[in-house]
């Protein structure tokens, strides 16, 4: 099968490799599309994320959708020809985090193009049958791909207890940004306020049904008429992330999402006299069937979040797409064609 392998930072290949076999328990999957994430052009750029550096060739992507064409030994399901979105992060399912339902935080979690786990810019993975989760006709192979950064949407909401008539205030309208949105209106959020500096992206955020948007060039959080009671910080910039807790409403929540500095200045005089919550979210955990049902009830649009389609050989444009065009939001890498 063919992958597209990066061997350093800003050096990727195109390699034949022997088709991965499902052990016990696993399902070999064909793979139909699979998004780029920021994190996926941060390793292709850098050849590292923080602790996680490339010492090895790695395959990138970890949001895949395809079809399951072989079973290994005592698998349960899905069957063969079954269309799946594939959960990425594989963890030991015995740790005292695991058995306490965080799964996202197991210690031993494998993840998808993560050192040294290889991801699925490829023809062909294998995966853990139960991470490899059913889709309904209706669901497109771009949307079940997309299911992933849709969990992470969910699992920040789920972190700030978005509910019906919260208000809430979205910092960054990246892919991450634009489905915090939407599941912010699904959750029954009232108001949900978007600022970005894209332009583009603000448009988009307006069309998917944000109340208010925000040129974060000239706007100022602070001036909105109701303060939010829950931050969905999707930007990692640390002066927005300052501004964005101090326009925080009392005993508000802040859900930092977005990767930015290691370290920040936070305004713990606010954090304290308003009892402000703060918290950080690392993927997710128990998201794909809420993902699923969002997608499959048309209360969440991804296919809207698709601005290019690539095939394997030109992953090197799909990692850059967003570097190229402003306009660009969520670029697939389609294997087979
Ligand atoms: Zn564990």
């Amino acid at each position: 099968m063919r992958a597209a392998v990066l061997v350093g930072a800003g050096d990727l290949r195109i390699e034949d490799r022997p088709a991965p076999q499902p052990g016990p328990g696993e399902v070999l999957v064909r793979v139909q599309a699979v998004g780029v994430c920021g994190s996926d052009t941060h390793y292709y750029e850098h050849g590292r994320i923080g602790r996680f550096v490339l010492d090895a060739p790695l395959v990138l992507g970890h949001e895949a959708s395809g079809v399951v064409v072989q079973t290994g030994a005592g698998t349960l399901g899905p069957p063969v020809g079954q269309r799946v979105s594939i959960e990425p992060g594989v963890p030991d399912l015995s740790c005292p985090q695991c058995l306490a339902g965080r799964y996202n935080l197991c210690p031993a979690m494998r993840f998808f193009a993560t050192p040294p786990v290889d991801g699925a810019f490829a023809e062909l993975v294998a995966v853990h049958a139960a991470f490899a989760h059913p889709v309904p006709d209706g669901v497109s192979e771009n949307a079940a791909a997309l299911l992933e950064p849709l969990s992470v949407g969910i699992w920040a909401c789920r972190k700030g207890r978005v509910t019906a008539g919260s208000r809430v205030l979205i910092t960054g309208a990246g892919p991450i940004g634009l489905v915090c949105l939407q599941v912010a209106l699904a959750a029954g959020a009232t108001e949900v306020v978007v600022s970005d500096v894209n332009p583009a992206r603000l448009a988009l955020a307006q069309q998917l049904g944000a109340s208010t948007v925000l040129d974060a060039r000239t706007a100022q959080l602070g001036d909105l008429n109701r303060p939010p009671q829950v931050l969905l910080e999707c930007s990692g910039y640390p002066p927005v992330i300052s501004e964005a807790i101090r326009a925080l409403d009392r005993a508000g929540r802040a859900v930092l999402v977005g990767m930015g500095g290691d370290e920040i200045a936070l305004p713990l005089a606010v954090v304290q006299e308003r009892e402000l919550e703060v918290t950080g979210t690392f993927r997710y955990a128990n998201t794909w069937p809420a993902a699923i049902a969002l997608v499959a009830a048309g209360r969440v649009d991804l296919d809207r979040l698709v601005t290019g389609t690539y095939p394997l050989e030109q992953v090197e444009q799909a990692l850059t797409a967003s570097r190229q065009d402003p306009a660009a939001v969520k670029a697939i890498v389609a294997p087979q064609s």
